[in-house]
């Protein structure tokens, strides 16, 4: 982990003073642009936090969207294994290609050969991964309109205790499935503890976003605990 003061020896500059810096958007993920940026626009941009380039073909300091109006605010900033390559997340105020497409990879190479995973779903292609999301919002929705009748709505009218319950509950018959080795039964009862743990959140209006942000945080930097 490097700090600010840090960045500019560590960082590989190549012959021309230059770092590649990959720009992606922190909401969607998608790749938005590839620039160059030298001591000076690398400077300007983690002090300033918009990013700055150097433009190889005007040789000049570049602000990105000084003209255009879509600059890009810099949420966070990575490097990578050796050092010669920087990545940065942004929050882009439109556009980040010049031809008005919202990445400059809007073109794709068409007939290559592609590899035995591609036919295979992946958590980001099934969205399967969705359904918490989708859970966390018809549970939110429960607790407002209370609909007569739901298993949600009466845990929210009995209360955070009751729930508390339940989940201390769900978690000791996911043990007693895990010791029983019934996987069957453990899909259950995760499924149930994982649903409890969703009504508790929203009980305690913590959002789920907040819960993955520090696992994902966690997965970034190892802890062990
Ligand atoms: P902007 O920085 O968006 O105000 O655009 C100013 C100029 O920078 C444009 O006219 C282009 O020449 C160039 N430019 C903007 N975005 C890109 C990009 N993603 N890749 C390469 N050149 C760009
Ligand atoms: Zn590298
Ligand atoms: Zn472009
Ligand atoms: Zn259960």
């Amino acid at each position: 982990q490097l700090s600010l003061g840090q960045v500019t020896e560590y960082i590989r500059w190549n012959d021309q003073g230059l770092v590649p810096a990959v720009i992606q958007d922190a909401d969607s993920r998608a790749v938005l642009m590839l620039a160059y940026m030298n001591q000076e626009s690398l400077k300007k941009s983690l002090t300033t936090g918009e990013t700055w380039f150097w433009s190889r073909s005007r040789n000049e300091l570049w602000h990105k969207g000084a003209t255009s109006g879509n600059v890009q605010s810099i949420v966070s900033v990575k490097y990578d294994c050796d050092g010669d390559t920087l990545l940065f997340l942004v929050k882009p105020k439109g556009p980040a290609c010049h031809t008005g497409e919202t990445t400059c990879f809007y073109r794709e190479i068409h007939g290559v050969h592609t590899g035995e995973a591609e036919s295979k779903p992946s958590i980001y292609t099934s969205h399967r991964f969705d359904v918490l999301a989708e859970l966390e919002s018809v549970i939110a929705e429960r607790e407002r309109d209370r609909p007569e009748g739901a298993y949600t709505t009466y845990l929210f009218d009995k209360g955070v205790d009751k729930i508390l319950k339940k989940i201390g509950e769900e978690a000791s018959e996911t043990i007693i499935a895990a010791k029983n080795k019934d996987n069957e039964e453990l899909k259950l009862e995760v499924s149930d503890l994982i649903y409890h743990l969703l009504v508790l959140l929203q009980e305690r209006k913590l959002p789920l976003d907040q819960v993955l942000k520090e696992l994902s945080l966690r997965h970034e930097r190892p802890r062990r605990d």
